[in-house]
């Protein structure tokens, strides 16, 4: 780790009445005696700007002298983003997740010992470092699953920052564009104070949609998976631009269901009565709802014919699909059967934030 060099100058950009609305509010606030670690819910659509009342607010801190812990779910965070908040801030920002080799943990938490780095930006592990002299917690898409942490010991990252915020006696801003029900229920108690964004503030925020039928567009032949040729094209389009891209498939396995063309029989869960998916690694037909599971049939259940066929796509034949339509690009998979372990999903999800993988499939 290079010794972090200040100051970068602060880009400030300047706020809507919305959001400079939501800062006064927060400033308010933190001047109350009374409570010296109000809890905010902020809510805004995308492109609503909660970055920059996160960063007009985080400047504040720092004049105090004081220090700002960042968290973001695993997935957001990205250089992008680290780079943003340092240009926002004027000055080196410490990044925190769990793909951080010992040495280099070590030294980020000497520089944040002896203040060197005053803010770090990372994902729920992030929530124990050791900044000094801490006046401001940010919890960025507070709803996030991923601020569980599944393994070892379970916990709830939204609601320990919470704790070290009260511990710590700072103030504490949960942001998101649809909170957790248990952050809605805390504001209607009365315990958490909601602040909304209504308006967006710019467009530049907002990703281009493009609504592409199945049903009217020519698909790619050949493949298991539902691709139109536009689709195809678009993806390459992408990745000629030297950009990443993410697809999406709200199904696992390798086909919902299979089908026997002789009669029309779809095998069902005994326990659920729900079509059983077709995976092929490992080669078997599971429930989803009930995790029932067996050896995928050699012949029809019914009339015993052997025309017995895959039918749709799920994450499994789009990773089969994927290279055929774009040879020599590296692709992964993400769902919740190729992430056996933590340190698979590490893998994963840092392989895509270095650029190494091109296309990244998953649930
Ligand atoms: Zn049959
Ligand atoms: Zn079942």
């Amino acid at each position: 780790l290079k010794e972090p060099r200040h100051p970068l100058i602060a880009e400030i950009k300047p706020l809507t009445d919305e959001q400079a609305t939501a800062v006064e509010t927060v400033r308010v606030a933190m001047k109350d005696p009374s409570d010296p670690s109000p809890v905010f819910l902020l809510k805004g659509v995308t492109g609503s700007g909660k970055t920059e009342v996160y960063l007009e607010l985080a400047r504040d801190v720092l004049a105090q002298g004081k220090g700002v812990l960042f968290l973001v779910p695993e997935i957001a965070l990205t250089h992008q983003l680290v780079s943003r908040v340092e240009r926002g801030l004027g000055e080196k920002v410490a990044e925190w997740h769990s793909g951080l080799s010992d040495g280099k943990r070590r030294d980020v938490s000497a520089y944040l010992r002896s203040g060197k780095l005053r803010v770090v930006i990372g994902a729920r592990s992030a929530l124990f470092a050791p900044v000094q002299n801490l006046g401001l917690i940010i919890v960025d898409e507070e709803h996030d699953a991923t601020f569980k942490q599944e393994d070892r010991v379970r916990y709830q990252a939204r609601d320990l920052s919470v704790v070290r915020a009260k511990l710590e006696k700072v103030p504490l801003i949960l942001g998101s564009a649809t909170p957790s029900l248990e952050s809605l229920e805390r504001v209607r108690e009365g315990k958490y104070r909601f602040i909304e964004l209504k308006n967006r503030f710019s467009k530049q925020g907002l990703p281009e949609l493009e609504m592409i039928s199945l049903r009217e567009e020519p698909l790619v032949e050949g493949i298991q998976a539902m691709i139109t040729e536009r689709t195809r094209e678009r993806i390459q389009e992408t990745l000629d631009r030297g950009e990443q891209v993410l697809v999406f498939l709200n199904r696992r396995g390798y086909a919902p269901f299979l089908l026997c063309e002789a009669c029309g029989q779809v095998d069902e869960c005994p326990n659920c009565s729900i079509s059983l998916t077709f995976h092929i690694h490992p080669r078997s037909i599971k429930c989803h709802l009930c995790g029932y599971r067996a050896d995928p049939p050699e012949e029809c259940s019914k009339c015993h014919s052997i025309e017995i066929h895959p039918k749709g796509a799920g994450t499994e034949s789009l990773e089969d699909d994927l290279p055929k339509l774009f040879a020599g690009v590296t692709i992964d998979r993400l769902d919740r059967d190729s992430v056996t372990s933590q340190k698979r999903l590490d893998e994963i999800l840092t392989a895509f934030r270095d650029g190494r993988t091109q296309l990244l499939t998953g649930t």
